[in-house]
């Protein structure tokens, strides 16, 4: 498989040629056409494995081919991850992937001014990547709402069940509309992991790597 053979956007196989890339690996090949339709995935891989552009590149096609500007004070695809170091790689690799589509990248995690972030959110963005407990906070004091979301992704589950980030997740994930897309990647499957994954998906496909 090559990646035009996937069924990506030109702008998007002009950047992975830019980027380097010239094959897809095992999740990207196998995620993405899955990602494209709409429907909802279950991915069980690691970091290193290219899962990052196995979420990235088809929620990148789908915002571009629906058009449309960010929503005010909201957010059209949103991506739940564990660690700011981790949001920061995808929020990063949203933007290379994307470079020649003009849609915007934003990030929130803890430990920074509220302001900025304030600022960004209020004006609204079409990708917005997010550590839970931040999130929750701006959700609080009224900084954004999350019924724009069209597309949700939740990045190693199963590191964000070990720094006790469930209950944040389901209060979020209450907040989007019932219809979205949801992806869900998790190195491992405990119970618990399971559990939530059940809550959050419907009729998933499974990709395991
Ligand atoms: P990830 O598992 O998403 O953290 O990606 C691991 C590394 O592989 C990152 O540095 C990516 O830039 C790189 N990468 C992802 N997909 C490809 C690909 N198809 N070809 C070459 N490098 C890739």
């Amino acid at each position: 498989t090559n990646f035009n053979e996937l069924g990506l956007a030109e702008p998007l196989l002009r950047a992975l040629t830019e980027e380097g890339y010239t094959t897809p690996t095992p999740i990207q090949a196998r995620a993405i056409p899955i990602a494209l339709t709409g429907r909802d995935l279950l991915g069980i891989a690691q970091t290193g494995t290219g899962k990052t552009a196995a979420f990235a590149l088809p929620i990148l096609h789908r915002l571009a081919e629906q058009g449309g500007r960010p929503p005010r004070g909201g957010c059209r695809a949103l991506i739940l991850s564990p660690t700011r170091e981790l949001a920061s790689q995808i929020a990063a690799s949203f933007k290379a992937y994307g470079r020649h589509m003009g849609l915007s990248v934003g990030i929130v995690f803890g430990g920074q001014a509220m302001g900025p972030q304030q600022r960004m959110l209020h004006a609204g963005v079409d990708v917005l990547v997010a550590t839970p407990g931040r999130l929750l906070d701006h959700l609080s004091s009224r900084t954004t709402r999350l019924d724009h979301v069209k597309i949700l992704v939740l990045d190693e589950a199963d590191q964000m069940l070990d720094a006790g980030f469930l209950p944040a997740i389901r209060k979020l994930v209450a907040q989007t509309p019932k219809d979205r897309q949801t992806l869900f990647f998790s190195a491992t499957m405990p119970a618990e992991i399971g559990k939530l994954a059940a809550e959050m998906l419907i009729t998933p496909e499974r990709v395991a790597v």
